[in-house]
């Protein structure tokens, strides 16, 4: 076993520990390994050891990873998660290449997502991402534009809405980190109450530095980059 495989048994292994400490069913939170500037041979490594789900940020990059794997290792079934931020005029190949994406906060994008989809592929499964640090520099929708932006999705036949994501601002001390993943699951407690025709069952919420509030506040889906892979090389990206 190399040290990807062992970081994803020890990561697998504090998800359990911290759905088990706060009274969660377990597998209730999934764990989204992110690849970001990996080479596919490290996502190799990673599925050798079970690993399904895999989230890349940048659309050229991650569309050749998602090309590589259907063409090379048909057979691992790879689920390719788009968690970056999305330029319209990059929407057609997150529609064509991935199964879900993270990063949906305006209008203008769900509906290219939504016709740009291949009619051949299964709906793409959407997450609407929320600004909860309300700082207008990052993206993501604000509390009300949610509601409207939920609407209109699932109007849309190409597109499934799933739930909310969100990256809240990087603080280090757990109640903060708490507080601002209570406010997400209570954002997302409230549409589904709204919208109970909708399978509104995904948190993509928690992050290598903030997985146990994450997941005592309810995430359904951890983003797990540099305690998998390692740092990373962004050199190759200026
Ligand atoms: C890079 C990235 C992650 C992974 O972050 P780590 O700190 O490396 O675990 C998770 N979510 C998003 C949206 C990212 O861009």
């Amino acid at each position: 076993m190399n040290s990807i495989q062992q970081n994803i048994e020890q990561i697998t292994s504090q998800i359990e520990d911290a759905q088990q400490k706060c009274g969660r069913r377990r597998e209730s939170v999934k764990l989204l390994a992110v690849s970001k500037t990996k080479p596919v041979e490290a996502i190799l490594d990673a599925a050798r050891a079970g690993q399904k789900a895999f989230g890349e940020n940048y659309v050229q990059e991650g569309a050749d990873k998602v090309a590589y794997f259907s063409e090379h290792h048909p057979d691992l079934s790879l689920e390719w998660h788009f968690i970056g931020p999305i330029q319209s005029n990059k929407s057609r190949h997150v529609a064509e290449s991935f199964d879900w994406v993270h990063t949906v906060d305006r209008a203008k994008i769900a509906k290219r997502l939504n016709d740009q989809r291949p009619t051949h592929l299964p709906a793409l499964q959407v997450l609407i991402q929320v600004n909860t640090s309300g700082e207008s520099s990052k993206s993501g929708a604000s509390d009300a534009e949610i509601f409207e932006l939920a609407e209109l999705i699932s109007a849309l036949p190409n597109l499934t809405l799933r739930g909310l994501m969100s990256i809240p601002a990087n603080v280090s001390d757990y109640q903060s980190q708490l507080v601002a993943f209570k406010q997400l699951a209570e954002l997302k407690d409230k549409l589904a109450a709204r919208y109970p025709e909708l399978n509104l069952d995904t948190l993509s919420m928690g992050m290598s530095g903030d997985m146990q509030a994450a997941i005592e506040a309810g995430s359904t889906m951890v983003r797990i980059g540099t305690a998998i892979f390692g740092a990373r090389d962004y050199s190759s990206k200026q």
